[in-house]
């Protein structure tokens, strides 16, 4: 018997036949003895179908009010269906929309972040014995104005759900049965990690492994919220997102995962003079215009001038080279050089921080495979490059290779 929140991503729910399946888990699990909060995304593709209608009536800058309003609808259609399905095998339910359970959110419109959630009406509904089901993804200002927490938000809201309500644990069920060392969907030799540490996860989600929202571990791991990543499609123990701890560090292998970003572009801007202010005069605007830049380089200046590189997501690039270009003389560039056919690809581990070498691993299987660097980057516990999208495969096969991540028999 344990206290959970337990999170169906869209395909888990994403069609009939689906939520009555989930339904089924969910009464059994009920009928054991669990008290289950359930909260539940879209079903999958409805975000994006609701987005594209948003861009066909307004196909400039959308209202990000009226489009969380409407985003927001997405989950109401899922919670409905869910609480039906399990009244209809029996089990006593109940819907709440994030408005409803007043998830307190800031007032960012398409990533708002939570403040707070009202316990009450949830907790009253688990006394009375009853499955709670709450839409994930949404919240409300202090205005009373809808909010929605960003894609893959609801993973956030089951979280912070499972922070307030202190549930035993918090299960993200999803189409895959646990975090992986890559994207099964890319490697087919990828292998489930029973663990990974909060930090790793953290890195993971960062670098662009959407199996969870970034916010959503840093949440967890905030507040201490025990996350389980499995499958509603199979039966398993998924994997655990734990902390570090001195036995784990022991078994600790160099390299846990591997991680890409598609969404990247990058932007070069050329023959500026190398001298104080020159970073800050080309990306002080940027950051002004609420653009996100991610790698950055500047070379090694020779005759008093220097190439500046950055990257940006490829949704914010054609207004950076377009900003850039218009202003160039301002910092004395001779040109604005872009390629938005770029990606970012990482590895993380935190065994990195005491073993040297992994750095040159990294090169050398990239190296092997014919990939050229573009860019490169590290911190404490992950190395990044930035290489042509086309090698994307490629260099992730050859360095879970190299690091010896595959399952064992499948190797
Ligand atoms: P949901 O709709 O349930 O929220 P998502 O599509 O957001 O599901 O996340 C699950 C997907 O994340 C998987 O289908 C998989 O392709 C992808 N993914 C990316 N990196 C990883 C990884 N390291 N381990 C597992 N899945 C990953
Ligand atoms: N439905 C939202 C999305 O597609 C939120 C989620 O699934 O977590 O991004
Ligand atoms: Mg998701």
């Amino acid at each position: 018997m344990a206290f959970l929140v337990k999170k169906f991503g869209g395909t888990s729910v994403g069609t009939i036949d689906r939520i009555k399946h989930v339904a089924k888990t969910l009464c059994a699990a009920r009928k054991a003895g669990d008290d289950i909060v359930v909260v539940v995304s879209a079903m999958s593709g409805e975000t994006n179908k609701l987005v594209a209608m948003a861009r066909e009536v307004m196909p400039g800058t959308v209202d990000v009010r009226e489009l969380d309003v409407l985003l927001a609808t997405g989950e109401q259609v899922t919670i409905a269906l869910l609480s039906m399905a399990l009244k209809e095998l029996g089990c006593d339910a109940r819907s709440y929309t994030g408005a409803q359970v007043k998830v307190l959110t800031d007032s960012s419109h398409s990533k708002a972040r939570i403040v707070s959630i009202d316990n009450e009406p949830i907790m009253s509904d688990i006394a009375a014995g009853r499955i709670v089901v709450v839409a994930g993804f949404q919240g409300v200002d202090e205005g009373g104005n809808i909010t929605t927490l960003g894609r893959g938000g609801s993973d956030t809201s089951a979280v912070a759900l499972a922070a307030a309500l202190k549930a035993d644990e918090c299960q993200i069920y999803t189409d895959v049965d646990g975090v992986y060392t890559t994207d099964p969907r890319v490697e087919s030799r990828a292998r489930r990690l029973d663990r990974i540490t909060f930090e790793e996860m953290l890195e993971m989600a960062s670098l662009g492994s959407k199996v969870l929202q970034i916010r959503a571990v840093e949440f967890a791991g905030k507040y201490n919220v025990p996350l389980r990543v499995l499958s509603s499609f199979k039966p398993g123990q998924g994997t655990l997102i734990t902390y570090d701890d001195e036995e784990n560090e022991m078994e600790q292998a160099l390299v846990s995962g591997i991680a890409f970003n598609r969404d990247e572009a990058q932007v070069t801007v050329s023959g500026v003079a190398d001298k104080p202010g020159i970073a800050y005069a080309i990306l002080g605007p940027i950051a002004e215009l609420n653009i996100e830049v991610d790698v950055i380089l500047q070379n090694i200046g020779e005759n008093g001038l220097t190439d500046f590189t950055f990257t940006v997501h490829r949704d914010d690039y054609a207004k950076v080279m377009a900003f850039l270009s218009e202003r160039k003389d301002d910092f004395g560039a001779d040109s604005i050089i872009g390629n938005d056919r770029i990606v970012k690809l990482s590895i993380v581990g935190v065994g990195m921080r005491s073993h040297a070498g992994i750095a040159s691993k990294m090169f050398q299987a990239l190296s092997e495979a014919g990939i050229n660097l573009r860019m490169i980057t590290t911190s404490e516990i992950k190395i990044s490059v930035v290489i042509d999208e086309n090698y994307l495969e490629l260099g992730v096969r050859a360095l879970h290779e190299k690091f010896e991540l595959a399952e064992e028999d499948s190797a």
